[in-house]
C-alpha cells in the first residue's frame, strides 16, 4: 500500500541532504510517494511569503511531512517557520533521540536517550511578554495546563511502551516553580501509575544536567516541559557528538513533521559536503511512526555500519567523502 508524504526540500544544504535521504528511502522500497511543497526562501521569492497556505493544505492532506531546514530571514518581522508549523498543526510533542554512533567525536558510547519535550506551552508563549517603557523591567509568562501536561506525559509513556523502553524520567523544577512545574510533576506521577510495566522516576532539572554529563547511561526516556526540553535535548545531542546526527519529530494529533535538528548551514551550502544523517535519522523515525519500524532500523543500522567503516563519510565526521558518496555507501547497505 502506498502512502504520500509532503516533502519540503528546504534552504541552504536542505535540497542536498533531502536528495540523499530520498535516495535511501527509495532504496528501501517503502512504498512512499512524495508531494513536494514550497516553504522558506523559495516560497518567499515566488509567492512573497515563507509558508504559503497551499503548503499547509498539502501537509494537512497527507498528515506527514519530511522537512529539510529552512532559513528564517533576519529582520523584516518574519516569525520562525518552525514555530508557525508547530502552532498551526498543534504539534505538541517534540521528540529528540540521541543515539551513540561509532566513528564520531563523542565523549560517550552506548547512549540511547529520547527526550520528549512539550512543544506548545510553558515558558515559550509569545503572549504575555512585556518590557517597561524605560526598558528596565522585562516580564514574561509561563502557562502550564493539565491538558498540556497530560498529553505530553501520556505520549512519552505510550512511546516508551511501543518502543520497548524500560524507564521514563520526568524532569521538573517543582521545588521552586511550585505552580507550573508542580502541576507538570503531579500529572506525571498520576499518569505513571497507569504504566506499571515502565519504571518511573523524577528528577530536578539542574541535577538532571549533572547526571547527564556524569552518568548518561542511566537515562532512557526523558519527558519534560518546553524550556527544559529545549536545553536538555541539545545537551543530549552534544553527548553523542553534536547536531550532525540529531533528528527531531514534531508530533500532533492530526499531523507529524520530521526534520533534522540542525539549520540550513549556509556556510557549506552548494558544496556537496553536507552530512545527510540527521535528516535520514528523522526519516527513520518517520518510518517507525508509519508502522514501518523494521525499515527505520535498517536506516540506523546502515548509518552505524557506514560510520564504523569510515566509508565515504562527510568532512564533519572526519571523512573526505561528499553528500552523494555518503548516500551511495548507505544505499548499498540498506
Ligand atoms: P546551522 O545548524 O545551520 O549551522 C551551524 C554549523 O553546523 C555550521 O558550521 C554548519 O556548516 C554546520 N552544519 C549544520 N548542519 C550540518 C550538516 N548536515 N553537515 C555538516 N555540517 C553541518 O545553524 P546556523 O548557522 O545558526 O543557522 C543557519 C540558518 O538555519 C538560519 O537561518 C537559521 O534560522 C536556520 N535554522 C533552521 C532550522 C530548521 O529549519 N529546523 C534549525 C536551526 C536553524
Amino acid at each position: 500500500m502506498s502512502k504520500t508524504i509532503a516533502v519540503i526540500r528546504g534552504d541552504g544544504i536542505g535540497p542536498e541532504i533531502m536528495n540523499a535521504t530520498l535516495r535511501v528511502l527509495d532504496a528501501l522500497d517503502c512504498g512512499l510517494d512524495y508531494e513536494f511543497v514550497e516553504a522558506g526562501m523559495e516560497a518567499l521569492e515566488k509567492h512573497g511569503e515563507l509558508l504559503p497556505a497551499a503548503t499547509l493544505d498539502t501537509i494537512a492532506k497527507h498528515s506527514i511531512a519530511l522537512k529539510s531546514p529552512l532559513t528564517t530571514p533576519v529582520g523584516g518581522g518574519f516569525s520562525s517557520i518552525n514555530v508557525q508549523l508547530r502552532r498551526h498543526f498543534d504539534l505538541y510533542a517534540n521528540v529528540r533521540p540521541a543515539i551513540s554512533f561509532p566513528g564520531t567525536k563523542a565523549r560517550f558510547e552506548n547512549i540511547d536517550i529520547i527526550t520528549v519535550r512539550e512543544n506548545t506551552e510553558g515558558a515559550y508563549l509569545s503572549e504575555g511578554q512585556t518590557l517597561s517603557e524605560d526598558g528596565e523591567t522585562a516580564s514574561s509568562m509561563i502557562r502550564t495546563t493539565r491538558r498540556g501536561c497530560n498529553r505530553i506525559v501520556r505520549y512519552a509513556f505510550e512511546m516508551a511502551r511501543s518502543k520497548g523502553r524500560k524507564k521514563v524520567t520526568a524532569v521538573h523544577k517543582a521545588n521552586i516553580m511550585k505552580t507550573t512545574s508542580g502541576l507538570f510533576l503531579n500529572v506525571a506521577r498520576e499518569i505513571a501509575k497507569e504504566y506499571p510495566d515502565i519504571e518511573f522516576n523524577e528528577l530536578i532539572v539542574d541535577n538532571t544536567c549533572m547526571q547527564l554529563v556524569m552518568r548518561p547511561e542511566q537515562f532512557d526516556v526523558i519527558v519534560t516541559t518546553n524550556l527544559f526540553g529545549d536545553i536538555l535535548s541539545d545537551l543530549c545531542a552534544g553527548l553523542v557528538g553534536g547536531l550532525g546526527l540529531a533528528p527531531g519529530s514534531n508530533i500532533g494529533a492530526e499531523a507529524a513533521i520530521f526534520e533534522a535538528v540542525h539549520g540550513s548551514a549556509p556556510d557549506i551550502a552548494g558544496k556537496g559536503v553536507a552530512n545527510p544523517c540527521a535528516l535520514l535519522l528523522a526519516a527513520a523515525d518517520m518510518l517507525d511512526h508509519l508502522g514501518m519500524a523494521e525499515k527505520g532500523t535498517r536506516i540506523r543500522t546502515a548509518i552505524r555500519e557506514t560510520l564504523a567503516a569510515g566509508d565515504r563519510t562527510t568532512p564533519d565526521l572526519g571523512g573526505s567523502g561528499t553528500t552523494d558518496s555518503f548516500a551511495d555507501a548507505l544505499v548499498e547497505r540498506v
